[in-house]
């Protein structure tokens, strides 16, 4: 009676959850500090915790990641790892884009804690000399370590991040592609324009997809356990995070996003 009774609720789940993440759900508990939350993950997708989801994540080590095939990426495979269901639903829209001879070529996967660290504080002594703006100058394009979606192993930057790519035909003809089948796939663009939007945080980049089925969660995980008002406890550890609390970093940043 019991196992026909979970079968039937699991059934209801199948029945109501979106088709992406093909209803192979499970609950998981995760325990984080004093805070104790249930998120409904995919099977196979990186546990919540705390450390996770600020990118303290080795994911070389870690058997939710794999490498990207050299055929999709121009990345060393240091840098060249995403979460598994990312990538499988990667390759489906990969294969679909080629049939209209649109290519989706990874150049930038996941970026931990410690590698973003690198990043930003070669930023940081790069722009030292243009004042007070220096951490929003930054903050346009770059993330600050521990707020990146790059942490998730749920986003990808496809053809490169120059400007003139992405007004060039091909460009344009790529993002029209995106902007029409992503969805299909999971994939949305978390950073959208941002005049004409309520949006705030990092600017427009037409080259970064997420894939909402885990980083949808993770968001919302986010906002619940890396506390919106004490990013000083979190985000911290790198030159210049005195100023994360003081701009409302996670609100803006993290949370700063178009949804799927
Ligand atoms: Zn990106």
């Amino acid at each position: 009676m019991k196992i026909k009774s979970l079968t039937f609720y699991f059934i209801l789940i199948l029945l109501s959850t979106n088709s992406v993440i093909l209803g192979q759900n499970i609950s998981i508990t995760t325990q984080n500090d004093s805070l104790s939350q249930e998120y409904l993950l995919p099977i196979g997708a990186h546990v919540i915790t705390k450390d996770f989801l600020i990118g303290k994540t080795h994911y070389e080590k870690d058997s939710t990641f794999v490498l990207i095939d050299k055929e999709h990426t121009v990345l060393n495979p240091i840098y060249g790892r995403i979460q598994k269901l990312t990538y499988d639903a990667y390759l489906k829209m990969y294969a679909d884009a080629l049939k209209d001879s649109i290519k989706l070529t990874v150049t930038s996967a996941s970026r931990n804690y410690w590698v973003q660290k690198h990043i930003w504080d070669v930023k940081w002594n790069k722009y030292k000399d243009i004042g007070k703006n220096r951490v929003l100058h930054i903050l346009k394009y770059s993330s600050m370590p521990g707020i990146s979606r790059h942490h998730w192993g749920t986003d990808m930057d496809f053809n490169g991040t120059s400007s003139s790519y992405w007004s060039s035909s091909n460009g344009k003809r790529t993002y029209n592609w995106l902007k029409n089948n992503a969805h299909k796939y999971g994939f949305f663009q978390p950073y959208t324009l941002k005049s004409n939007s309520n949006r705030t945080g990092f600017n427009e980049e037409k080259w970064h997809w997420s894939y909402a089925p885990l980083s949808d969660i993770y968001t919302k995980a986010y906002f619940d356990i890396i506390k919106i008002n004490d990013a000083k406890n979190d985000i911290k550890g790198f030159s210049g995070d005195q100023f994360a609390p003081e701009l409302n970093i996670i609100n803006l940043y993290v949370l700063g996003i178009t949804n799927f």
